[in-house]
């Protein structure tokens, strides 16, 4: 353990419902820094309260983390140690904290993680989707426009995709995410973790979304989505045409149709010419 506290920023992962899972370390970080910057300063002193620490806090959120860096920074430079905290979880992990930290990293000002709960990683390790390769992606749009264009800009990424989600919100992202990566994708909703009503749940989007549909209690609470990572194309040009190749044999004669495709997509004139009239005759 780190006795050296002075001049430094403690990065403090807190728990996610569960005060069980609270680290040593992070108790002990927040008990002797000097001063502790949290999300919400309400929320977090009955996490402080709950084991007996007293040390001062100071709020550090989206709104006055502009304002608030430069004060703690320098603080930092005249020798105070310092805890940021979330609300829940580790910070910066959609939340606070990217500027202060930056800062810190600017001033030669040590930045320590005092690693614990992620609501991300703890739905990822119990979903028994691919964990060897995962991108993180955050809170989805929240209009409905917006949220079906992030999530095509997705639709091929193959690696497993975790998401947070607002229970508010829910329903609809599912619905979004069956039409736009197909009803069959696999994916797990990870509702409430570590707490009393927590709930995981594996299966196909287009069930997990009727599910949802028919049972108001997946509406409530925290929640964690994560989607099975699209399986590997056959190779980029392919990819291409049998996106591109309906487009244009819509609105082209065949043989112009395909030379175009050829010309884009480097194939073969004639064989896209064969697929083009096929395309035609469904029309
Ligand atoms: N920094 C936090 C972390 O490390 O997980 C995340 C903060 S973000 C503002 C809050 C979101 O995290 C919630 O809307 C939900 O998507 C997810 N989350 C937090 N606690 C959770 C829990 N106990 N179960 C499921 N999801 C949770």
């Amino acid at each position: 353990m780190s006795t050296d506290n002075s001049a430094a920023l403690f990065l403090v992962a807190t728990p996610i419902g569960n005060l069980g899972d609270i680290s040593f370390r992070a108790l002990e970080t927040l008990k002797s820094v000097d001063l502790v910057a949290a999300e919400d300063t309400r929320h977090s002193k009955r996490l402080l309260q709950h084991f007996g620490i007293r040390t001062r806090m100071v709020a550090c959120h989206e709104h006055n983390e502009d304002q608030q860096t430069p004060v703690l920074i320098e603080s930092m430079r005249n020798g105070q140690s310092i805890a940021l905290i979330s609300d829940a979880g580790t910070p910066l992990v959609s939340d606070p904290g990217y500027r202060l930290v930056q800062a810190a990293l600017s001033e030669n000002i040590r930045v320590i993680p005092v690693p614990g709960p992620c609501a991300a990683i703890a739905a990822l390790s119990v979903s028994g989707l691919p964990t060897d390769r995962f991108v993180f992606e955050g809170f989805p749009p929240a209009k409905q426009g917006a949220r079906q264009n992030y999530l095509r800009a997705l639709r091929l990424e193959q690696r497993t995709l975790v998401f947070y989600v607002s229970c508010h919100r829910i329903l609809d992202t599912l619905n979004d995410m069956a039409t736009v990566f197909g009803g069959q994708r696999q994916a797990v909703l990870a509702r409430e973790l570590t707490k009393t009503f927590e709930t995981i749940r594996k299966a196909p989007l287009n069930e997990l979304a009727e599910w949802v549909e028919n049972d108001p209690d997946q509406h409530k609470g925290e929640m964690v989505v994560l989607v099975e990572g699209a399986r590997p194309q056959a190779d980029d040009s392919t990819l291409q045409l049998n996106e591109l190749l309906p487009v244009l044999v819509d609105e082209l004669p065949v043989k112009q149709a395909a030379l175009i495709a050829s010309r884009l997509t480097g194939l073969n004139r004639n064989e896209l010419y064969r697929q083009a009239l096929k395309l035609k005759e469904k029309v």
